[in-house]
């Protein structure tokens, strides 16, 4: 039998085209009339009277979440004859309600109250009675070679013997199972051997190491069989030839995977995706997030920040259209259309699409695809030039500073950055280069009986250089923000806001417009509006910025322009943003406003728009040339990174390196 021909609805659906539609008729009436009047059907179920809507009943009703993206929000199926005919968001979470219904309410009450649910959740039913759904184990045809696009379908039941047992499974030889891979089980004498390959691993002597493998091979003499390669202990066990790869598994699911095939199976290898989707957000808050720690940059969050869209005034979405996904709808959209209801928040969205969210905006930025670093670089350029950055807050130098203004966090915008031959920035200047101040033998925060050598950084203040502490909670330094190349001692310095500025300034704002196919009055108008709402503005970016090869740092130029107008973690402004645990806002007050500028003049022009055909629309930026995309991001933006003194990383999580 074909593959295709196996390919039919699950057992459990049961039902045949015609029932599905005949039921979805029925459900969808009741639906559309009862799905609209919860408060009716709890008024019914309080007085007792016959309820003839059975997917109200909790009964019908099964608590499960939702996998049409990897958000995952929590949903409830309803049921009819026990099959699945409509999906609604789980009132108890805060993910589909807000405020969330009281976790000790009777589930009986829940099955009358409905979170909310994006449209592609919706389509889940759709994804379980595709016919088209792959519901049988598929299996290379023994006796065809790999990538011969010859398959067989197998019984669950046989494919978990097969992967457990192996054996000839394709008529090439015995393939290992998991069970013979699972070949060291003793957990302390694999805790034992990882400690032993660990001091063979740092012996920087060749022959030392040499010799350190024989003693291992000795000590270890009963378990050398059980290695992939004695000779090489650092392969470790058979058990790492088990390697689980995974997709897009986030928190809980790919916790599980961890704990199954680590510390149960005893494989190391167990790899999820990251790479540049998602990933650039991640180690771009990770380079952002990174402290100085006993002399090194470390202990940087993989996580990104999203804005703060309950609270904020102004918000500009950059390759995020919350409305139709992001991270996600449920949650999100009710935060943005209370807001903009209530308060008359403003959106501006960043979309070569006339999207759903742009349909709703105060401004739509029809940006030539891959151009967003161009149009923050433009943004970041008027704001600098306009003295509209957030002087108070990134005048901070260390946390002495921050505390006195009640600031929660400061930035090395002040720190001075030294020049090399050709004028291009590279490592902090230290205060011990320029006889400043000496090194001192500071303790170890991991281990107090050591000690590393601590080198202060260096900032101006009115023109003269001071030593920097950056976690000194005594002597607050507000330093220059804009000190351009300055000589000390042999060194020609210049600061790290200054170097932001160079580079937002290597075009002018008519030239950056240019390239992302708008009007410089757009970025006028948009850099206006966002500084003029003290902290309580943001952009948000996702995946139309991150998705590059070049995304790290399309998504450091924005937080950049994020961190101009004042700090992160701030009620208004951007938050760390969680898939499972609660945003957590450290509200405080908002700072000093920045200075007055005249608005600019109103637009006298329009883009130009027509309709091309049902759903799709041509789009003329006036004023604008069309031009081929280039992406001058990455040149400009690697100075930008260097500016901000973050880190590189030279590998998965591996060695982060300072510029
Ligand atoms: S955002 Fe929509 S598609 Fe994604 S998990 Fe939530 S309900 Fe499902």
């Amino acid at each position: 039998m074909s593959a295709r021909k196996q390919m039919q609805q699950p057992h459990a659906c049961g039902l045949s085209r015609r029932d599905f539609i005949k039921a979805s008729a029925v459900a969808g009436g009741a639906a559309v009339f009862l799905g609209s009047l919860p408060h009716v059907q709890r008024a019914w179920a309080e007085n007792g009277v016959d309820v003839a809507y059975g997917q109200a009943l909790p009964e019908n009703q099964i608590y499960t979440v939702c996998l049409q993206c990897n958000t995952g929000c929590p949903i409830k199926v309803k049921l009819q004859d026990g099959v699945a005919v409509k999906i609604d968001g789980n009132p108890y979470s805060p993910w589909n309600m807000q405020p969330h219904i009281a976790y000790d309410t009777p589930i009986a009450e829940a099955a009358t109250i409905e979170g909310a649910l994006c449209p592609k959740g919706q389509a889940g039913l759709q994804t379980v009675y595709d016919p088209y759904r792959i519901v049988s184990v598929l299996k290379r045809k023994p006796g065809t070679p790999r990538g011969g696009g010859e398959w067989v379908t197998i019984p669950f039941d046989r494919a978990i013997e097969e992967i457990v047992e192996g054996g000839n499974l394709f008529n090439e030889g015995p393939v290992p199972g998991l069970r013979e891979s699972y070949a060291l089980a003793d957990a302390d004498a694999a805790r034992d051997m990882a400690a032993f390959v660990k001091k063979i691993q740092d012996e920087p002597d060749a022959e030392a190491k040499q010799a350190l493998i024989e003693e291992f091979q000795e000590t270890f003499a009963e378990y050398l069989d059980l290695l992939i390669d004695p000779e090489h202990p650092d392969l470790g066990p058979r058990n790492n030839q088990v390697v689980f790869a995974w997709g897009r598994l986030k928190d809980a699911r790919g916790d599980f995977i961890k704990r199954w095939i680590g510390p149960s199976f005893g494989s190391a290898n167990a790899h999820g995706h990251t790479t540049v989707c998602q990933g650039s957000l991640y180690f771009t808050g990770k380079a952002m997030s990174e402290q100085f720690i006993d002399g090194k940059w470390a202990g940087g969050q993989k996580f990104y920040w999203q804005g703060d869209l309950r609270n904020s005034e102004f918000v500009v979405f950059v390759g995020a259209s919350p409305f139709e996904g992001n991270y996600g709808p449920p949650m999100r959209v009710p935060g943005i259309t209370t807001n903009q209801v209530e308060r008359g928040m403003k959106m501006v969205v960043v979309d070569p699409r006339l999207s759903k969210t742009a349909a709703k905006a105060w401004r739509w930025l029809p940006i030539q695809p891959g151009t967003e670093a161009a149009l923050a670089l433009g943004l970041i350029r008027w704001v600098i030039d306009n003295e509209r950055f957030d002087a108070r807050y990134l005048s901070a130098a260390n946390k002495a500073a921050a505390t006195a203004i009640g600031e929660p966090t400061w930035t090395p915008a002040t720190w001075l950055v030294k020049l090399d031959e050709h004028g291009q920035p590279g490592r902090y200047l230290r205060a011990s280069e320029i006889g400043l101040r000496a090194k001192q033998e500071r303790p170890l925060s991991t281990d107090p009986a050591k000690t590393y050598e601590f080198d202060y950084f260096v900032a101006l203040v009115n023109g003269q250089p001071v030593a920097v502490d950056p976690y000194d909670t005594e002597n607050p330094v507000r330093g220059d923000l804009l000190v351009d190349g300055v000589r000390l001692g042999d060194v020609t310095v210049k600061s790290a806001l200054q170097i932001i500025a160079d580079s937002a300034r290597e075009h002018t704002l008519e030239e950056w417009a240019d390239i992302c196919g708008l009007r410089p009055r757009d970025l006028e108008e948009v850099a206006f509006e966002f500084t003029s709402h003290g902290k309580k503005a943001v952009a948000d970016i996702h995946r139309g910025v991150s998705q590059h090869t070049n995304g790290f740092y399309n998504v450091l130029a924005w937080y950049t322009l994020n961190a101009l107008i004042g700090r992160f973690n701030v009620g208004g402004n951007a938050a760390a943003g969680r898939t499972v645990h609660a945003p957590h806002l450290h509200i405080v007050p908002s700072s000093t406003p920045p200075p007055p500028v005249s608005p600019p003049a109103a637009s006298t022009t329009a883009p130009k728009i027509t309709r091309k055909s049902p759903g799709q629309w041509n789009v003329k930026p006036a004023n604008s040339v069309s031009r081929p995309v280039t992406s001058p991001a990455l040149a400009l933006s690697e100075k930008l990174a260097g500016a901000l003194g973050v880190r590189q990383d030279k590998g998965n999580d591996g060695d982060w390196e300072e510029f």
